[in-house]
């Protein structure tokens, strides 16, 4: 890195998305895009041009098949990528470009801008719509096919591990495949903490910030960069000093975190109270890397993520495969299958017309219940697999009992069918989500209802306080530690406790040693959270008392705002658990 002077430092304050901090030099994700210019060719290049496109085509679907076998990753990458080369290779996309270079005389880049554009803004119903639909799978595939035609060799290595990519958003695909060049950091424009975006760059330890504006007109390329994940901020020209200091606070984190004792199967608290983990996992390997943690069981299985692409529902035997497997994965320790919970975007239906509040709409439990028809082979699966295996069922986004009794009598109908069919069937127990403010205000009726309930924190906090999860020019209104949510939380354990069901907290509130101890103080016993959070919240719970994390919740319950609940956590952990927490961790902004 070249020198620079602690004046000339600047720092931007930033989102923390994923914990971390990463020294590098500035690479721009998705720049290429507005760079593309219209080239006008005479008609004897026309063909040469056509070729060039076809070896970038072939470029980019070999590059696609690579990855989408590659199994080196734990996250379903291959079947993002799969969709992504059967979109390359059987929707017309490919043709239509050609014959826009054709037609129209121009370069091949910008023909394939021209083209996705057009794709976005009509989606008329061609016969490959269901490779389509979704407006982001083109801008993937285009985006790969502009990187084969302006050589993605140079491009590819810029992004090592001396990389801090900047980008305006990223979409999951697009950091599953950052990731594989390890990078040293992350900047976005937007992203919010619970975006499925973090929840894998924190899967996957990237350090990673949001909320820097206009990051083309604020970074050149190569720009020397330091993403500080830990307190909150970018430096842009650091001085040596800075990058010294930094390095060895970053070095500090990793023994810190490399500190593993061998795990016992039960955890408990110093005062004797049994904690239980769980995996947020959706496949074998994951899994199988978290009881490796000391994860007992899977918490929550977001089955949503068996579809590739929109439409692309997989059929009641593909679905039985994969939940029988992970089910036996689990064994005693039970897995807990979520149902699919996606919106109406996900079905790609030509007939539907775009929602103007997604996430109010037609989605989760509601669009099950609409589409009987897919609900019921989810359910035959499950039932299915749940055969001689611990398998339970979790409905998301119940608003009240109704939702609930109308799956059990579903459940009913289909587990009697299969029986007179001479099909084996198990009795997976029925869980709802807790995430939105009526099903806390119904939650006695629900946990009547049901056998186990799941704490979502991530959509609790949204809904409660009216804060998108994912748009982080509201961050400051996202607040975990509101006193509205603080009370929904107990109200869910004092429910609970007294119908004598479990609630399980799966959102991403459970994975947070910051937050952790008021949980537990508050009533939870069971967290289910993603691998990179197991190892440190065992380690912590095995360190503190049940008695010391109620008299922590008791300060914190007669507290009015986030913030002052903030100090109070951040006071408490100083004089009673220091050494418990992270470098740097409590200095952090946790609201
Ligand atoms: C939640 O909402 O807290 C949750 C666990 O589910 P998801 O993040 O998939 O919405
Ligand atoms: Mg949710």
């Amino acid at each position: 890195m070249k020198q620079a002077t602690a004046q000339n430092e600047r720092r931007i304050p930033a989102i923390i998305l994923s914990l971390g901090i990463g020294t590098g030099q500035v690479t721009f994700f998705e720049g290429e895009k507005e760079v593309i210019r219209r080239v006008d060719l005479q008609e004897s290049e026309v063909e040469a041009e056509i070729a060039r496109f076809r070896v970038a085509v072939r470029t980019a679907a070999a590059e696609l098949s690579l990855m989408a076998r590659s199994s080196a990753t734990n996250i379903p990458a291959s079947e993002i990528f799969g969709a992504h080369l059967l979109m390359l290779n059987e929707s017309s996309f490919a043709g239509r470009v050609e014959s826009r270079i054709e037609q129209h005389k121009v370069n091949a880049e910008y023909a394939v801008v021209e083209t996705a554009r057009a794709f976005n803004k009509t989606q008329d119903a061609t016969a490959d719509r269901r490779f389509l639909e979704k407006s982001q799978d083109v801008d993937d595939v285009a985006q790969r096919l502009m990187r084969a035609l302006t050589g993605s060799v140079e491009k590819q290595a810029a992004l090592g591990p001396h990389a801090i990519v900047v980008a305006r958003e990223l979409r999951p695909s697009a950091i599953i495949e950052i990731a594989k060049h390890k990078p040293a950091g992350v900047i976005t424009e937007r992203g919010g903490w619970t975006s499925h975006t973090s929840i894998l760059g924190r899967e996957l330890k990237l350090p990673m910030v949001s909320g820097i504006k206009e990051v083309e007109r604020l970074f050149a390329p190569n720009d020397n960069v330091i993403v500080d994940a830990i307190n909150g901020e970018v430096i842009i020209d650091p001085c040596l000093e800075t990058i010294e200091r930094m390095r060895s606070l970053s070095l500090e984190r990793s023994v810190t975190s490399a500190v593993t004792d061998s795990i016992p199967r039960t955890l408990i608290t110093r005062d004797g109270t049994e904690i239980t983990i769980r995996a947020n996992a959706d496949n074998r390997s994951v899994y199988e890397n978290g009881r490796q943690l000391g994860a007992r069981g899977i918490g929550l299985f977001r089955s949503e993520s068996l579809i590739a692409r929109p439409g692309a529902i997989p059929t009641e035997d593909q679905q039985f495969a994969i939940y029988e497997s992970i089910a036996e994965a689990a064994g005693e320790e039970r897995v807990r299958i979520r149902t699919f919970d996606i919106g109406i975007d996900s079905l790609a239906d030509s007939r539907i017309t775009p929602e103007r509040n997604p996430s109010l709409g037609l989605r989760s439990i509601r669009l099950s219940l609409a589409n009987e028809e897919i609900f019921r082979a989810q359910i035959r699966a499950l039932l299915r697999a749940s055969a001689g295996n611990n398998l339970d069922i979790i409905l998301p986004m119940v608003t009240g009992i109704v939702e609930v009794k109308r799956t059990r009598e579903i459940i009913e109908d289909e587990r009697e069918k299969l029986s007179q069919a001479g099909i084996d069937v198990g009795a997976p127990n029925l869980g709802a989500m807790i995430e939105v403010p009526s099903a806390v205000l119904t939650v006695a009726e629900i946990a009547a209802n049901t056998d186990f309930l799941c704490l979502g924190t991530n959509d609790l906090i949204q809904y409660l306080l009216a804060a998108d999860r994912d748009n982080d020019s509201i961050a400051d209104w996202y607040q975990t530690l509101h006193p509205a949510v603080i009370r929904a939380i107990e109200q869910v354990f004092v429910a609970a406790n007294d119908a004598g069901v479990p609630a399980i907290v799966a959102g991403e509130m459970a994975g947070s040693t910051f937050y952790l101890p008021l949980l537990i103080g508050l009533g939870a016993r069971e967290l289910s959270m993603n691998l990179n959070s197991i190892q440190p919240t065992r380690n912590l719970i095995s360190n503190i008392t049940i008695a010391e994390a109620v008299e922590l919740a008791e300060l914190v319950k007669a507290s009015p705002t986030a913030e002052a609940t903030e100090q109070i956590l951040r006071t408490y952990y100083l004089e009673h658990w220091n050494e418990l927490f992270p470098p740097g961790l409590l200095e952090l902004r946790h609201r």
